[in-house]
């Protein structure tokens, strides 16, 4: 059996980063569920089909076939065969993303994905729904938060590196209205499950993170 670290909190978190500097220091494989929403996302913003009409999003999702690959080490986003992996950062796509995923059907296809990859191989898995929902069977549970104010302005210098012209205080709005969003909705908010370790990572370091992981994970293991 796979052994499976689930790892959920809210957008600008440094989810990501710690996640995959852990499947790295493990030698397990990273997986990025919002990287999957996202190139729902990407399909949906090329398509010109509104985030709102859910009925036409339901009818598309046969039509869609998303895989993740490793190439150099990294996760790649196919969608039906072409790799979008530079394509699913804009604002658009995010805001895409977050909306498309509150649909109960997309969730579906997008689960199944998700918890076959962890039936093969052993791994370091983030998003939303991951401890509570996705791998409820994880071994390990992580909820990694930070206050509102400090993950918007990691998020803004983010873009501001990417050249994505924004405020800090636009910024803010975002992560707030995508923040409601997946902890309000009816389809596998985001939530602390009681077995995870909660991580508030306002103050702390991404090497300091990682280090209370293992050093949690390692405690459990004894
Ligand atoms: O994590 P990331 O920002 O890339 O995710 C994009 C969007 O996908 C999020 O805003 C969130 O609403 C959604 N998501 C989700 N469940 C997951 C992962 C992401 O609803 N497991």
């Amino acid at each position: 059996m796979s052994y499976k670290i689930a790892i959920d909190g809210p957008s600008s978190a440094g989810k990501s980063t710690v996640a995959k500097l852990l499947a790295k220091d493990l030698g397990y494989m990273y997986i990025d569920t919002g990287a999957m929403y996202r190139a729902l996302g990407y399909y949906l913003v090329n398509k010109n089909i509104s985030c709102e009409d859910e009925e036409s999003i339901i009818k598309v999702l046969d039509d869609i076939d998303i895989d993740i690959k490793y190439i150099d080490e990294e996760q790649t986003v196919f969608l039906n065969g072409e790799n979008i992996n530079n394509k699913i950062r804009t604002q658009a796509v995010s805001d895409a993303a977050s909306k498309c995923s509150t649909i109960k059907e997309v969730r579906c296809k997008l689960i199944d994905i998700q918890r076959k990859l962890a039936s093969e191989y052993n791994c370091v898995m983030d998003g939303r729904d991951i401890g509570s929902n996705v791998l409820k069977d994880a071994n390990l549970k992580v909820y990694l938060t930070a206050d509102i104010d400090c993950r918007a302005k990691r998020r803004y210098e983010e873009n501001i590196n990417k050249r994505i012209k924004t405020t800090l205080a636009e910024t803010k709005k975002d992560l707030e209205e995508r923040d409601y969003r997946d902890t309000h909705r009816e389809h596998n908010p985001l939530i602390c499950v009681p077995e995870a370790l909660y991580i508030d990572s306002s103050d702390m370091s991404v090497d300091q993170v990682v280090d209370k992981i293992i050093e949690y994970a390692d405690g459990k293991k004894r």
